[in-house]
This record gives C-alpha cells, structure tokens and sequence, in this order.
C-alpha cells in the first residue's frame, strides 16, 4: 500500500490530535471537521480501505467499531447520538488511502447523506 499522511500520523512525523492509541489503532481529531465531534479511527496496519479487508481483519474491524463507540462516550455524544462512517473509493468520497472510521456527532446530522 502506498504511503498516506495517515501512515505519518502514526509514526509522529506530523502531528494530529490523539485522543486515543493501542497497539492496534489510533483515534485523532480529523483536521477538518464537519461537526463538533469529527475523529477519525484507523488500524496501525496499513489496509487501503474497506475492500481490502479480508476475514483475518474481522476482529480488528470489530475492535475499530468498539473504539468508535468509546470515543463516543468519552466526548459526550453517546446519548445524543452519533454516525460511524467509511467512505470507500471515489464514489464514496475517500481521499485518504488508509482505512478510516469517521465517528461524526455533536449535532444534528442529516440524512441520506448525498448531494441533490
Ligand atoms: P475521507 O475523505 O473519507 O478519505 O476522509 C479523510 C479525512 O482525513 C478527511 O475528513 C480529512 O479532513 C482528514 N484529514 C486529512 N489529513 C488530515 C490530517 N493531517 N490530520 C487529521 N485529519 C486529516
């Protein structure tokens, strides 16, 4: 897989605000944010995006979801309700080609999510 600005973030090389880090993944606010709440999750393992994933990521695809959840908690959107997101490919609206979680909350979102 090429080399992202996602893969730099892990390594430090340029800076992102953490909020969450194991040895599996990281959590960090996304630079440009589209609700009070935007962080984005990825895996420390370089996958491109969803259709690279195969059966051996299933507890890692699980684990990402679960840490979605408890940034949820942690920044207060739990109650209020929030969306988990992966854009995949062009129509999807990917720009990075890591595999990222958007967990999005804060405020009202709306829905369907394309253009008219
Ligand atoms: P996507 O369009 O689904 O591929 O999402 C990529 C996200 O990465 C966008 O929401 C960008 O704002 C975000 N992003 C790009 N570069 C950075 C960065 N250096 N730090 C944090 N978020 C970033």
């Amino acid at each position: 897989m090429p080399e992202t600005i996602f893969s730099k973030i892990i390594r430090r090389e340029i800076p992102a605000d953490i909020l969450y880090e194991d040895q599996f993944c990281l959590g960090f606010r996304d630079a440009n944010p589209q609700a009070p709440t935007h962080v984005l999750i990825i895996p420390k393992e370089p996958i491109s995006n969803l259709n690279s994933v195969e059966g051996e990521n299933n507890e890692l695809l699980g684990h990402l979801l679960l840490i979605g959840k408890k940034i949820a908690k942690e920044e207060n959107i739990d109650k209020t309700g929030y969306r988990i997101v992966i854009n995949t490919g062009p129509d999807g609206g990917q720009t990075v080609d890591h595999l990222h979680l958007h967990l999005i909350g804060g405020t009202h979102l709306g829905w369907p999510p394309f253009k008219n």
